[in-house]
C-alpha cells in the first residue's frame, strides 16, 4: 500500500536524523566520478582538514568511514586496544548501554559505573577508579558526551581533569555522536584520544559518513599494538589502510561521493554561521525548550539543570500516560516526527530534538505541535504555554552572538 500523503513539510525533530540544509542536498546531487582521478584530492584533502575544526582538534588525524557512528565506536576500541583490556565506562543511557554492549561482545573486560538515567559521567568516581588502579591495567576510559536517549551532557573537561588528577595514563574516548558540530567539543584541549561522529546529526547530512578524529597518542597506541597476537580483529575499519592513502587524497575502498560533496557544504554551512554561534543557538533554542517543558508543568529527563543538553530534551509524561502514543499521534496528524523513549524509559518520555539546522520558528512549530498531540492524547497542558514561553525567550535571546 502507498504510504499516506502528508502535504507540507514533515517536521523533523528526533535528534538525528537531522534537517539537511537546502544547500547540502543540492552539492550532494553530483554524478558518479572516478575516486581514483588526479582531481579526486582537491575535494578530499581539504576535507580532513577542515573537519578538524569542529573537533576543536589541530593535532588530531580524521578518518572518515562510510559507516554510522556505531561502526566508529568499533573503530576507536579495535585499533587501539587488545583482548581482555580494561576499560572503564559508565552507563546513564541506551547509547552509553550500546557502547558497553560492543565493548563487552568485543572481548574487552569492561568497568562500569552505574549511573542514574538522566545523569551523567561523574569524574570523581572515575577519578577514584584510576586512583584505585596502580598498576595502569585501565587502557581507556569511554564516555558519551552527549546522552542522546536522555538528553544529559557530561562534563568533558572535568573528566579529563580526573584522569590527569589520577595520574593514569589511559587513553580517552568519547562519543560526541550527538555534539561535534552542535556543542562545543574542545578535542586537543580536553586531551581526547579518540572524538567519534557520525554524519547524521551536528553535521546536517544523511547518515553513512562515520568520523572520527584520533591523536596522536591513540595513534601511537595502535602502531605500538600492530605486532600484537592479542589485538583485537579490524579490517574494514583498520586506521592504517586509510593512513597509507588519506594523504595523498584517496581511500582504501569507494568512498560516498555524495557524502563526500555534501560534507564539504555543511561545513561551510557551519563556519560561515562560525562554530560559536554555531553552539550559541544550540544553547537558545535549547533553552527555550526547556522553558516551554517548564510552562507545561512537565519535567525533563536531566535530573539536574547542569546536565541539560543543548542538542536534545527528554520530556517526561505523567505516570499513566503513554508517551509513545504522543509521538504516534504527533506523526500522524500533525507531520511531526519526534524522538522516541528509548529502553528503560520507552513509553515514559518523548524526545524534541534541537539539533542541526533550525531556527525560531522551526523550533516554535515543534512545540506547537508537542502540545496540540500532548492534549489530544490527554495530557492536558494550557494551549499556548509552551510556545508562549518558548516564544518569549526567543524573542529576549537572539540566535546569533553578534
Ligand atoms: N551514540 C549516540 C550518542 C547516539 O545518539 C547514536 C545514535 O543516535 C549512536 C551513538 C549510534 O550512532 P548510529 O546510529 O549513527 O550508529
Amino acid at each position: 500500500m502507498a504510504a499516506t500523503r502528508r502535504p507540507g513539510r514533515n517536521h523533523l525533530f528526533v535528534p538525528g536524523p537531522t534537517n539537511i540544509p537546502d544547500r547540502v542536498q543540492r552539492a550532494m546531487l553530483v554524478p558518479s566520478e572516478d575516486h581514483r582521478s588526479v582531481d579526486f584530492p582537491a575535494l578530499t584533502k581539504p576535507l580532513f582538514e577542515d573537519t578538524k575544526k569542529v573537533y576543536g582538534s589541530t593535532d588530531g588525524t580524521i578518518f572518515l568511514f562510510p559507516a554510522s557512528g556505531t561502526g566508529i565506536w568499533e573503530s576507536a576500541l579495535t585499533n587501539t586496544l587488545c583482548r581482555g583490556d580494561k576499560v572503564l565506562t559508565a552507563r546513564f543511557g541506551q547509547f552509553s548501554h550500546l557502547w558497553i554492549d560492543m565493548a563487552q561482545r568485543i572481548g574487552l573486560d569492561v568497568v562500569v559505573q552505574e549511573e542514574a538515567w538522566g545523569t551523567g559521567a561523574d569524574p570523581q568516581k572515575i577519578e577514584e577508579a584510576l586512583r584505585a588502579d596502580t598498576n595502569h591495567e585501565i587502557k581507556a576510559v569511554m564516555v558519551v558526551h552527549n546522552e542522546t536517549a536522555t538528553g544529559v551532557t557530561s562534563d568533558i573537561g572535568a573528566v579529563r581533569k580526573a584522569i590527569d588528577a589520577a595520574g593514569h595514563p589511559a587513553l580517552l574516548f568519547v562519543d560526541g555522536v550527538s555534539s561535534i558540530g552542535s556543542l562545543p567539543f574542545r578535542m586537543d584541549e580536553w586531551k581526547v584520544d579518540c572524538a567519534i561522529a557520525g554524519s547524521q546529526k551536528g553535521l546536517m547530512l544523511p547518515a553513512g559518513l562515520g568520523v572520527i578524529c584520533v591523536s596522536p597518542k591513540a595513534l601511537k597506541v595502535s602502531e605500538g599494538a600492530a605486532g600484537r597476537n592479542d589485538r583485537l580483529a579490524h579490517v574494514y575499519f583498520a586506521w592504517e589502510d586509510h593512513r597509507k592513502q588519506n594523504p595523498a587524497g584517496y581511500f582504501p575502498y569507494t568512498p560516498s561521493l555524495p557524502l563526500l560533496y555534501g560534507l564539504r557544504e555543511a561545513l561551510a554551512c557551519l563556519f560561515e554561521e562560525g562554530l560559536e554561534n554555531v553552539y550559541h543557538r544550540h544553547h537558545v533554542l535549547g533553552e527555550a525548550t526547556r522553558q516551554a517543558v517548564a510552562a507545561w508543568g512537565l519535567k525533563t529527563c536531566a535530573k539536574d539543570p547542569k546536565w541539560n543538553s543543548d542538542t536534545v530534551t527528554a520530556i517526561v509524561v505523567p505516570e499513566g500516560v503513554d508517551a509513545a502514543q504522543i509521538i504516534k499521534h504527533a506523526f500522524v496528524r500533525y507531520n511531526l516526527a519526534l524522538g522516541a523513549g528509548l529502553s528503560q524509559v520507552a513509553g515514559k518520555v518523548f524526545r524534541i530534538g534541537h539539533v542541526g539546522d533550525l531556527n525560531e520558528l522551526s523550533l516554535l512549530g515543534a512545540i506547537a505541535g508537542a502540545e496540540m498531540a500532548m492534549n489530544d492524547c490527554g495530557l492536558k497542558v494550557t494551549p499556548g504555554s509552551g510556545v508562549a514561553a518558548a516564544a518569549n525567550y526567543l524573542r529576549e535571546n537572539p540566535l546569533n552572538k553578534n
